[in-house]
């Protein structure tokens, strides 16, 4: 139970009410589909004048559709109501300091295009280019009705859509929200990648649908933390909350772009992994060459050359797993999630370096400690349904009463 913020409350009017059972109907029907009026009014508890008040306004605005009714000998069958998941186009973006990747999808998360670029170096250019990306999108499908945009980012952004801290990407205290929504005519939803990861774990993922405590950790060019818990995504002062990548594991480690040294995300990354594949880095200690990954060699090469035996890629990528393993008991120990999300390339080598993770964390958490920890597959594209997510929930969450 939350206690009655005096400063920000909304007192209920019957339109509150609507409100919210609307909303659970149509979480209902998105969760149980297809079904009938009789079957919804059963699930929900709603009156069946309710139920169809509420069915017949969700049709006209286009959230629901109504499957043909068969006729049968004994007369007619109820008809079945459908998402629509057609009814909105979503505009997915997965920024990353290198490469940003853009989908569109449906409500269901099922992407329809998808393309790809480098990140322009500025939030401006970044904007001009998700324009065109955009415009182009609708070109191809006039007839989606484009409903917003998702954007999960390598950084924290506060509730105003500012950038707060992303020290990968260099961009600085940018009011991205604004300048995103300015250039594309759309409402924008920000959000860190890890936490839209959680968010989109809890919408569309493999989790049972009382799950409350989930903490989903990428690995990528740093690590990120999302953490959601009693059900509610955790932000924190200023939305830093989750910045575990910058926790310091060895004071006298290897440079971080954060300004210290030694943060779990230079032992556990993938450019981590690159660093120390190519002997920039010792072993925690002695650290020498930049905070930024090598352009030659990319993590994903060193994925390659671990699969083809090569025995420093194997040696990288258990020096890796054993980091990880050491954030993740912390993270275990600290939060007692029901379950821990891995997300990013690291992923695809789930065989060789799961064993070693796991065993990092069993070693460093309590006895009783039994959260899973379970790898996402890098097909579904974790990033981008994150940030398909962002936009579906403002659809679909609970209403903020009180
Ligand atoms: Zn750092």
């Amino acid at each position: 139970m939350r206690k009655i913020d005096l400063t920000n409350f909304q007192v209920a009017t019957s339109e509150t009410a609507r409100h919210i059972n609307r909303r659970i109907a149509l979480n209902i029907i998105r969760r149980f589909q297809p079904m009938s009026r009789a079957q919804l009014a059963r699930r929900s508890g709603l009156q069946r004048s309710t139920v169809s008040a509420i069915v017949g306004q969700l049709i006209a605005e286009g959230w629901v559709t109504e499957g043909a009714s068969a006729v049968s000998g004994r007369g007619r069958r109820p008809r079945f109501l459908h998402l629509n998941v057609e009814r909105a186009g979503i505009v997915a973006v997965d920024l990353r300091p290198v490469t940003t990747r853009v989908g569109l999808a449906g409500l269901d998360a099922r992407f329809l295009m998808q393309t790809a670029w480098p990140t322009p170096g500025t939030p401006e250019g970044f904007a001009a280019e998700l324009a065109r990306t955009v415009a182009s999108f609708r070109n191809s499908h006039p007839e989606i009705v484009c409903e917003g945009v998702g954007v999960s980012l390598p950084g924290r952004v506060d509730s105003a859509g500012r950038l707060v801290f992303a020290p990968n990407l260099h961009w600085g205290a940018v009011d991205l929200r604004q300048l995103l929504k300015d250039a594309l005519g759309l409402p924008v939803a920000l959000e860190n990648a890890a936490s839209a990861c959680a968010l989109a774990e809890l919408w569309f993922g493999r989790q049972p649908d009382d799950v409350k405590h989930l903490v989903a950790v990428t690995v990528s060019e740093g690590i990120g933390v999302g953490m959601l818990l009693n059900g509610q995504l955790i932000h924190g002062r200023d939305a830093m909350a989750g910045e575990f990548g910058h926790m310091v594991l060895d004071e006298n480690g290897p440079p971080c772009s954060c300004g210290k040294r030694g943060c779990w995300e230079q032992y556990a990354s993938n450019s981590a992994a690159v660093r120390y594949y190519l002997g920039l880095l010792g072993d925690g200690t002695g650290a020498q060459g930049p905070a930024v990954p090598g352009p030659a060699l990319k993590f994903t090469d060193v994925l390659r050359l671990a699969d083809e035996g090569d025995g420093r890629a194997v040696r990288t990528l258990e020096h890796m797993a054993r980091h990880l393993g050491v954030g993740l008991a912390h993270l275990v120990t600290g939060l007692a999630p029901q379950v821990v999300i891995i997300v990013g390339a690291v992923t695809a080598a789930w065989d060789r370096v799961g064993p070693i993770v796991l065993d990092v964390v069993k070693q460093r958490t309590l006895p009783a400690n039994t959260t899973p920890i379970v790898p996402t597959d890098p097909a579904t594209q974790p990033r981008l349904r994150g940030a398909v997510t962002l936009v579906v929930q403002q659809h679909f969450g609970a209403p903020n009463v009180a």
